[in-house]
């Protein structure tokens, strides 16, 4: 099983689940950059994933039906045309002809009815957690936020993680406002400016790297609540609080 970006947009990557026969597409914005690559490639569209009813995560979804009447799962507590299967925590998403199963996470914040697939060893976790960062605050609180980041943390440290969007330099050039002594992120700066200069995506991440760089899951880490105190100008005892400082303060930068 091979996972491709299909580059979408200014900066969207709508993912491809494929096998060599058979392809699943996850948040498929525009479906013209699928059609296209399904073409090419000989694949045929098994089903397709959404994360949340954002147009660049759906756009696509009606056209790709046209192309082919395949299941399509989205988040329950969101009401996007052409979901059939409508899922949330606790429900399985299995795709027989790829020969692969994906766990449903609820994980409410830049959407109320956020959702993530899990499974294959890989998060596709839309806009909620990015490279370096995670998604605006469009329908939820900083508490579900961080309730929803910590559902990703929970998951083991080797998880490849596919987000939505091209965005790792710019959260990168935040999380040093966060954390400028951070080692690991200073060397993945350098590494992903070489990747973009050629032009590659600096994804998929892992769950270890956005661990050791991301500020946004390192909330109980001294150096961030030392840097999210001085932020919001008084201490902060808690992870939550951290979070909705850092938050904000991304929302500044
Ligand atoms: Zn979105």
């Amino acid at each position: 099983m091979k996972i491709i970006p299909v580059p979408a947009f200014e900066d969207n990557y709508i993912w491809l689940i494929c096998d060599g026969r058979y392809a699943a597409v996850v948040d498929p914005g525009d479906a013209e950059p699928v059609l296209g690559h399904l073409s090419r490639h000989g694949l045929r569209l098994a089903a397709i994933l959404i994360t949340h009813h954002h147009g660049d995560h759906t756009g696509g979804i009606e056209a790709l039906l046209r192309h082919a009447a395949v299941p399509v799962y989205g988040p329950r507590k969101e009401n996007i045309p052409g979901i059939t299967n409508p899922v949330g925590t606790g429900d399985t998403v299995r795709l027989p002809e790829l020969g692969v199963e994906f766990a449903v996470l609820d994980v409410p914040g830049h959407t109320a009815g956020h959702i993530a697939y899990y499974g294959a060893n890989s998060l596709f976790c839309g806009d909620t957690l990015f490279t370096c960062g995670c998604g605006k605050l469009f329908e939820g609180t900083p508490a579900q936020m961080h309730a929803s980041l910590q559902k990703f943390a929970a998951l083991p440290d080797d998880t490849q993680v596919y987000c939505a969007h091209e965005y790792t330099l710019e959260n990168i050039r935040f999380a040093k406002k966060v954390e400028p002594a951070n080692r690991q992120l200073l060397e993945r700066e350098v590494r992903d400016l070489q990747t973009r200069e050629r032009s590659r995506p600096t994804l998929p991440s892992t769950l270890a790297l956005e661990k050791a760089t991301n500020p946004f899951l390192r909330c109980e880490h001294p150096a961030v609540i030392e840097a999210a105190s001085h932020f919001s100008g008084s201490p902060l005892d808690d992870a939550v609080k951290v979070f909705t400082a850092v938050r904000e303060w991304r929302n500044r930068f």
